[in-house]
This record gives structure tokens, C-alpha cells and sequence, in this order.
């Protein structure tokens, strides 16, 4: 409605509407106070980020001091109906034990409080969750190199290709990686098996697994940490039937309750793009009164629904970058 209106007011020109809609974004923040939801997922320093995803425990450190020098830190779990003032979320997804290693204690130096969303399967297992197989098995793969690859992606297709070097390499990961995110879970697994069956793989790194039930059952005791479901096997919940959304997000919910021995609440889509989930997720984990978090840019309103909160990826800013990359949040 909004956007229409916009539009026909400003037909000419993107960045005239882009500008007309900071604006608008502008107003909006002054009549109703924002809250945004930020989204990390590692705080360690890594060898390869391919997804971007690390921000270093210093880094990270100096981005929660700012923001709690600039605004209130609320939890995610709270209601947050009497919010009136611009305030902030703090969020981490999948589970890594760098969370619990690193993050947790600044987060209690610094008594800000976050929510670590988790998937369940991995826990305890020491393995990597299978978007760092992909790593290991393509990306950091010497085997591949000066090598006629082929891949049986099923339905995403074949992949017939002479791998010369490090760059074509990086192409295939990305490929592979798409290509198995939109699999089942058991298909991608047997398509990744194929694959270091094939051709080997980089050895597991501990540096890469997830938390264990004891450091999860330990940061059930933290005053300023709670735990959310985030499925079992870190699938699209898109390409799963009603009833395998339910199987995933039920038995996380199940497993962490039942490890850690306290009611879990809260919920966030993996990868949580709109196209990454459906109305089936939603009616499920309204039906199963979860407060979740999605993935794309938006602020909280008074009428922002509760089963698709929208939050803002933070990626790794150092104390001067963070201010600059994080201010347009408001209004982007
Ligand atoms: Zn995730």
C-alpha cells in the first residue's frame, strides 16, 4: 500500500523512491519507537569465511559496548508491547561452541542479554554442520585440484568440470553449496557422502563443531542467555513437506527442553529469507506459540508479527566501520 503509493507519487527515478522511502522509515521511527533484531552467527577468528559469517571476539566486544552505550538491550523473549525508545536484539543462529566459548562471556562482562538460536542435530557430535562439509569437501579440497570433477547434484543437476585452479574451485563450492540447500536433508547427506567418497575431504575441525549438551546445560544457568529451536538439521523449511516442518521444528524444541530442563520459546527459520520458509512454518510455529525470528531488513513495530520478526546480519565491522555500516539499519 505504502510502496504503491511511493511509487506513483515518484514513478521516475529507484533512488528517489529508495530516498522518499527512508523518509517515510524516518517517520515511522519518531510515531513508533523501532526495535532491531541483529543477527550473528560465529564469534571467533577463522581460517575461512566463505559465508561471511565470523565476527571476531574483539570486534564483537567493542560492537555490544557501542550499541549499549547508545541504546537499551532487551531480550528477545521479553514482550516488548511498553517498548518506547529505539532499542536493540542481539541474536546468534546454529549453535557453534564459539558462541559459548567467546560470545557468552562478553555478553556477561557487559550484562547484555542475547538469544543463540540452535539446531539440534549436530549437538555433542563434534561434527561439522553440513554447510562446513561443503567447506571442507570442496572449498579446502587439494584432491579437487588439476582434476575432472563430476558431481550428481539430482535435481539440481550435473556438474562436469576440470578444475585448474583455486578460483574455480571457490565457483564449485558455491554451486555445490546452493545446490544441496534446497535438498531433503537424506538426499543431501547422500549427496555429500558421494562426494568425499569420490574425492576425499579436508579432515574435521574441531574449530567448527557445535556446543555440547553440558555447555548448553551450563548457559541454561546464564542470567542473560536464552536458547531457541532452529530445527533439527538446519534445512530449507520451504522444501519440506507441513509434516516434516513440524517433525523439525517440534523435535528441536523437544531436545532442548529436555536438555535443558527449562520451556524454550523462541524459534528462528534457518537461513530465514521469505522464500526460505512458507505459511506452513508460520501457522506452525504459531500453533506452537514460538516468538521467531526470519532473516531480511526491517525494524519491530507495534504491529509487526511475532512469527516472522525480521532482523539485520552484522557482519565483521572493527569499532570504526561498525558505527558507519550500522546506522542506515535504521532506515534501510
Ligand atoms: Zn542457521
Amino acid at each position: 500500500m505504502l510502496k504503491k503509493l511511493i511509487k506513483t507519487i515518484f514513478p521516475w527515478s529507484p533512488t528517489v523512491y529508495r530516498q522518499a522511502k527512508q523518509v517515510m522509515t524516518m517517520v515511522h521511527n519518531q510515531l513508533d519507537a523501532p526495535i532491531m533484531i541483529l543477527l550473528y552467527h560465529r564469534c571467533a577468528v577463522l581460517e575461512t569465511d566463505p559465508q561471511l559469517l565470523a565476527v571476531t571476539p574483539e570486534n564483537f566486544a567493542n560492537q555490544v559496548k557501542w550499541l549499549k552505550e547508545r541504546y537499551p538491550v532487551l531480550r528477545f523473549d521479553e514482550p516488548w508491547e511498553l517498548v518506547r525508545e529505539p532499542s536493540i536484539v542481539l541474536t546468534f543462529d546454529d549453535g557453534y561452541w564459539d558462541n559459548y566459548a567467546y560470545a557468552v562471556p562478553i555478553l556477561e562482562r557487559l550484562h547484555v542479554p542475547a538469544t543463540i538460536f540452535v539446531s539440534t542435530e549436530r549437538i555433542g557430535t563434534g561434527k561439522e554442520p553440513w554447510c562446513d562439509d561443503v567447506e571442507r569437501m570442496i572449498l579446502l579440497n587439494d584432491n579437487l585440484l588439476g582434476e575432472k570433477i563430476h558431481l550428481d547434484l539430482r535435481k539440481q543437476g550435473t556438474v562436469d568440470i576440470f578444475i585448474a585452479d583455486e578460483e574455480e574451485r571457490r565457483d564449485l563450492y558455491y554451486r555445490v553449496h546452493d545446490a544441496v540447500r534446497l535438498m531433503q536433508p537424506d538426499e543431501r547427506e547422500e549427496v555429500l557422502a558421494a562426494i568425499e567418497e569420490g574425492y576425499g575431504s579436508f579432515p574435521v575441525r574441531p574449530s567448527h563443531r557445535y556446543m555440547t549438551e553440558s555447555e548448553l546445560q551450563e548457559l541454561a544457568e546464564s542470567r542473560y542467555i536464552t536458547i531457541g529451536g532452529h530445527t533439527v538439521t538446519h534445512s530449507r523449511l520451504s522444501v519440506l513437506s507441513r509434516e516434516k516442518q513440524r517433525e523439525e521444528i517440534e523435535e528441536s524444541i523437544r531436545f532442548l527442553e529436555k536438555t535443558m530442563n527449562k520451556k524454550i520459546t523462541t524459534f528462528s527459520y534457518p537461513f530465514g529469507g521469505k522464500a526460505d520458509y512458507n505459511a506452513d512454518s508460520v501457522a506452525i510455529v504459531r500453533e506452537m506459540n514460538l516468538k521467531t525470528a526470519s532473516n531480511f531488513p526491517g525494524r519491530v513495530y507495534r504491529n509487526t508479527s511475532l512469527y516472522e520478526l525480521p532482523r539485520k546480519i552484522v557482519r565483521n565491522w572493527d569499532w570504526t566501520t561498525f558505527p558507519v555500516m550500522f546506522q542506515p539499519f535504521w532506515y534501510n
